[in-house]
């Protein structure tokens, strides 16, 4: 049966180029800082986001928490919105890893209003915790993969320079985010003083992430990633495809995210489905099944069946997330199975 998995852009396979690259890597132990593919893949990271330094993380998740832990202190506050992947789905590292507390603000699809983050900033006080960090997530997951607008994160950066606190990215899809926007990376990231995105998602790469930022910063991490058990060693084979998901595939983003717009389209045109065009920016979709009377989690067992593989996101969405492993043949052959579906 053919199997066509729209669950994540997490279940990209290595392009031809990666494999190939893998076979001639130069590697070293990266943990003496010798593996000549990391520091590669490193400073083409920090080039790109135009930052000074950059560190290879095994995954997102380890990004964002030593980011957190290296621009606070335990005891601290950070701000971060309701819905972001730091606050729903790492497991808590941040208050039991990190010690800190999280003040959340509930977005507008993810988009917080900087006077409420303005006002959540702590006073100084004996009975309250110090405020350390604001944390951003773009393109933010939970509201199917919308892009933060840029005059948020202009407005945000001023609340934050205000009250001299340091804002941290969560862009594990921030190449997407610069694909919808027509612009490069490093203009969201301009805002922002450390950044974190994913090479393991839509770039293709089997694993990893990266963490980049300033000098200081990114020695303070490669510390903390020693203590949390990141530090890797002959990982210049997976650097590798990391450098090509940089050099070569946000081209792929675009195909991606044009995937995305003829799935909307066309499951508009089937009864019972209904996506929002308007909240469609790059490559994930939520698509409400209220009108079919069936959950989403037996919705999508219906449609596993059928070889259709999608996430159920409470009782009547499904998620739907396009990426370089479905073509747009495959979108044309899901959105019949999903045809006829009762
Ligand atoms: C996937 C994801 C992460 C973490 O990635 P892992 O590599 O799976 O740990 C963090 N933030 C967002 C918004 C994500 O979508």
């Amino acid at each position: 049966m053919k199997v066509i998995d729209l669950r994540s852009d997490t279940v990209t396979t290595p392009t031809e180029d990666m494999y190939k690259g893998m076979q001639g890597a130069p590697i070293g132990d990266d943990v003496y800082g010798d593996d000549p593919t990391v520091n590669k893949l490193e400073a083409l990271a920090a080039k790109t986001l135009d930052k000074e330094d950059a560190i290879f993380v095994p995954t997102g998740t380890m990004g964002n928490l030593i980011a957190i832990m290296a621009h606070t202190q335990p005891g601290e506050e950070i701000i971060l919105e309701r819905n972001s992947h730091i606050f729903l789905y790492e497991a808590a590292g941040a208050s039991r890893l990190a010690g800190v507390q999280s003040m959340t603000i509930e977005g507008n699809d993810g988009i917080m209003d900087p006077k409420e983050v303005e006002d959540s900033i702590r006073d100084e006080n004996i009975h309250f915790p110090t405020t350390g960090l604001i944390c951003v997530e773009n393109t933010h997951n939970m509201a199917g993969g919308m892009v933060q607008p840029m005059e948020n994160l202009q407005q945000l950066k001023s609340v934050a320079s205000r009250h001299h606190l340091p804002m941290h990215l969560d862009g594990a899809r921030v190449f997407n985010a610069a694909v919808a926007l027509n612009c490069e990376a490093k203009e969201i990231a301009a805002y922002f003083d450390s950044i974190m995105f994913c090479l393991s998602k839509g770039l293709g790469s089997p694993m990893g992430s990266m963490l980049v930022g300033g000098h200081d910063f990114i020695y303070h991490a490669r510390k903390l990633r020693k203590m949390l058990g990141g530090g890797m060693r002959q990982v210049g084979v997976m650097a590798s495809c990391g450098i090509l998901s940089i050099q070569e595939m946000p081209e792929q983003l675009k195909v991606d995210h044009e995937n995305a717009q003829i799935l909307s389209k066309g499951l508009n045109k089937l009864s019972g489905f209904s996506v929002n065009l308007e909240k469609v920016h790059t490559n994930i979709i939520n698509a409400s099944i209220k009108d079919k009377n069936i959950s989403s989690d037996c919705f999508v067992e219906k449609m596993k069946k059928k070889g259709i593989l999608a996430n159920p996101r409470g009782k009547d969405l499904i998620r739907l997330v396009t990426h370089k492993d479905v073509t747009q043949e495959d979108i044309h052959y899901a959105l019949t199975v999903m045809e006829s579906l009762e």
